[in-house]
């Protein structure tokens, strides 16, 4: 089906907002290393490497601090990343802190990992440019548990204790997150973790969103079952008295989805195509909408069509662009041309910025340079952008 054409009342080729809160220095750094990752055969020997390096347990943070590192995350350290949060601010971008570190497998790591997490509402309860957290489920509980609750299976003793465990300790994460006024957005997983999810996102949602939303879900739009999961979702905050926070996102690891159901023999849970994601993302704005009432909503996306088409839908309904109910959000360092120039048209914009040790967000980095990695010869849109902000500058 083809794309609604619209009248969109945001543009984003405005590279002079996209760049204001870049330095000449640092748009020249950015240029050498989105050219980098411009040439799929330098990121694809690039990743390799630090895949490689990650594998044996090679150092390469020194490498990876000052270049790709600078350009995606905040910094090693909450404190380290506030000067980030700060630049961002002063162009009416709030900043979403995403503690990056990823695999932890024990209870003392989960522990800790609880303990930042409530550290980040602390700060961000007096910190205007941080009007959001977030957070992996995967992060405070193992991956073997969360899947063995998704599944159904009776559970083992123990299982039902580090259950009861983590039942808690989320519950005091949204706690603090209640008391401090601030929202959190909970991550979308894997397919095979996600209904435990579910089922401790809404249970959270319906004890701390009775006046506004403070515990947001994420819908990722490539699975085929979403549309309907959260039509059901908004009913039942209806009957419930409850309000939903959602975040909306197509959904990261597509290729991990779809090999895992062709390894086990079940029918993917992803979209048939591309095209029937995207219509399924517009259709969820669409839905969100027209059900504020109900509904918080945070449109995750670098999707410029989509973004557009939000806008376009706010204005039809006459909303005002930084209605409280509505966000947009892309990642740090990716579509820094749309975040700013939204933000510019008064729209609510926040960027998730990852911090945490250069060795810990390697994995994330390495997605990130695949990400931008051109498409057959096409020249990266980031890169393109930079290229004209540059031209505009010496001009
Ligand atoms: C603020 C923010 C928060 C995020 N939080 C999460 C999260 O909690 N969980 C999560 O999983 N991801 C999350 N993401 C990542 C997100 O899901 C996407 O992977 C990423 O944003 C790319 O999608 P897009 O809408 O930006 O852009 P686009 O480039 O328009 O879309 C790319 C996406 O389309 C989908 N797609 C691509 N090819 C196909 C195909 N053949 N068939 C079906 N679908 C296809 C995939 O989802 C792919 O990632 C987040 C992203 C942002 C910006």
């Amino acid at each position: 089906m083809e794309q609604q054409k619209i009248d969109s009342p945001v543009i984003f080729d405005d590279t002079t907002q996209a760049f204001a809160h870049l330095s000449d220095n640092d748009l020249r750094s950015n240029y050498w290393i989105f050219r980098l990752m411009n040439s799929s055969f330098l990121t694809g020997l690039s990743t390799s490497l630090a895949e490689l390096a990650i594998k044996i347990g090679f150092p390469v943070s020194w490498a990876a601090k000052p270049t790709v590192f600078r350009v995606f995350c905040g910094g090693e350290t909450i404190d380290e990343s506030l000067e980030v949060v700060n630049k961002l601010g002063e162009n009416k971008v709030g900043a979403i802190l995403d503690y990056s570190v990823e695999g932890q497998d024990s209870e003392s790591e989960f522990a800790k990992t609880e303990k930042e997490l409530i550290e980040i509402v602390s700060i961000a309860k007096d910190n205007p440019h941080i009007p959001v957290t977030c957070m992996k489920i995967s992060g405070i509980a193992s991956n073997r548990l969360l899947e063995r609750l998704s599944s159904g299976v009776d559970l083992t003793d123990p299982e039902r204790v580090l259950s009861g465990v983590l039942h808690k300790r989320f519950e005091r994460i949204c706690q603090a997150n209640f008391d401090a006024g601030v929202p959190v957005y909970v991550d979308a997983e894997e397919s095979w973790i996600q209904p435990a999810i579910d089922r401790l996102v809404e249970s959270m949602m319906s004890k701390f969103n009775k006046d506004k939303a403070i515990v947001f879900q994420t819908l990722q739009m490539f699975r085929h079952d979403r549309l309907a999961y959260y039509r059901d979702l908004i009913e039942k905050a209806r009957i419930g008295g409850f309000k939903v926070g959602m975040k909306i996102v197509r959904g990261a690891y597509l290729d991990k989805e779809n090999e895992r159901a062709e390894e086990k023999g079940y029918s993917s849970p992803i979209q048939p195509s591309k095209v029937a994601t995207d219509e399924a993302y517009n259709a969820a704005l669409k839905l969100s909408i027209d059900n504020l009432d109900w509904v918080e909503f945070c449109a995750g996306t670098h999707n410029e069509y989509s973004s557009q088409y939000l806008a376009f839908l706010m204005n039809e309904k006459g909303l005002q662009n930084d209605h409280p109910n509505i966000y947009f959000s892309q990642l740090y360092g990716m579509s820094d041309y749309m975040s700013f120039n939204l933000a510019a048209a008064g729209y609510n914009v926040s960027k998730y910025l990852p911090y945490g040790p250069v060795k810990f967000t390697l994995p994330y980095l390495i997605r990130r340079a695949k990400e931008n990695t051109a498409i057959a010869g096409q020249m990266g849109k980031e890169f393109s952008m930079i290229l004209k902000e540059q031209s505009r500058r010496k001009s």
